[in-house]
């Protein structure tokens, strides 16, 4: 069934609502522990991008797993993250224990390379019901893989922009065309789709679309889709169901791409600097 059951626009009082309080005794333990899968040799960034977003939307504890020749890049560039420390020099082939952590993102820049095809694997044959944001190169995995999909644990969250989606659902004619591509696809295999680009659509295994209205095109540049894996592990860290997370993560990363562009212009915005808006983004929802 390809027919979307419900339009929605995402509005900043209910993305308010969404987030946890954090009141006076709270402690890091409150706000989660996540883990983190990004990265390779060469391709950094993105791991560094997606951890600081993920701190910076509040998750209580973060641990990144990268390969073992880049593990310096994570201490030294996002200092509050633990690091777990692969057996592989260059990629992704092992992850630690799962049983600590809240949530899991995986994908961004880890490469579609035979032994990380095998340890994405792993990783949903152990992922049980924990909710977990798949990004990037975990997406083109799972298109070069299709079985895999069936692995893919309900509401998980995936965040593909226009390109890897057509990796995952085949080619469309117009965009409400792409739109019933989504939802079918939500509905086969039980997941969220957020469907990245200007007014991003996060769709619900039951066909709810739920349109962004923030965000600009200073945004379209690199490592912009690094920052919202971050931001989404973050809230499914701190305790947000699939749905919210991915629709008030859309809207907070938005938000901090428009603060920063009225700092910076449009030309000049960089992945960077919409995590360092993440703040004031989240601050102006209060
Ligand atoms: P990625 O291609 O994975 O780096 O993701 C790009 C990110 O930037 C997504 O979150 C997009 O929604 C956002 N983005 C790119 N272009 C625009 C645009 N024209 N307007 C608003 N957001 C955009
Ligand atoms: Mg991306």
């Amino acid at each position: 069934n390809a027919t979307p059951t419900s339009w929605f626009l995402t509005e900043a009082g209910r993305v308010k609502d969404l987030l946890k309080p954090r009141t006076r005794f709270m402690h890091k333990g409150h706000f989660g522990h996540v883990l983190l899968i990004a990265g390779s040799y060469g391709k950094m960034g993105a791991a560094v991008l997606a951890s600081r977003a993920c701190m910076k939307t509040g998750v209580g504890l973060l641990t990144v797993q990268v390969p073992h020749k880049t593990c310096h890049v994570l201490h030294c560039s996002v200092p509050e993250a633990m690091v777990n420390i692969d057996r592989s020099d260059l990629m992704f082939t092992e992850f630690p224990d799962l049983s600590p952590f809240k949530a899991v993102g995986v994908g961004p820049a880890i490469g579609c390379r035979s032994n990380s095809v095998l340890a994405l694997t792993d990783l949903l044959d152990q992922i049980g019901s924990r909710p977990m944001v798949l990004d990037a190169d975990a997406l083109n995995i799972l298109s070069n893989n299709p079985a895999l999909l069936e692995k893919l644990p309900e509401n998980a969250v995936l965040t593909p922009h226009p390109g890897e989606l057509k990796r995952l659902v085949g080619p469309w004619g117009d965009d409400f065309e792409r739109l019933q591509k989504v939802v079918a696809f939500c509905r086969k295999y039980q997941v969220v789709v957020v469907l990245k680009g200007a007014f991003t659509t996060v769709i619900s295994s039951n066909g709810e679309c739920h349109f962004n209205t923030t965000g600009n095109p200073g945004m379209a540049s690199a490592g912009s889709g690094d920052v919202l894996t971050g931001i989404i592990l973050s809230l499914l860290g701190q305790g947000l169901s699939s749905m919210d997370a991915a629709v008030a993560g859309v809207h907070i990363h938005g938000a901090a791409g428009d603060l920063a562009c009225a700092a910076e212009g449009e030309a000049a915005l960089t992945a960077s600097d919409i995590v360092s808006h993440l703040g004031k983004a989240i601050v102006a929802l209060q």
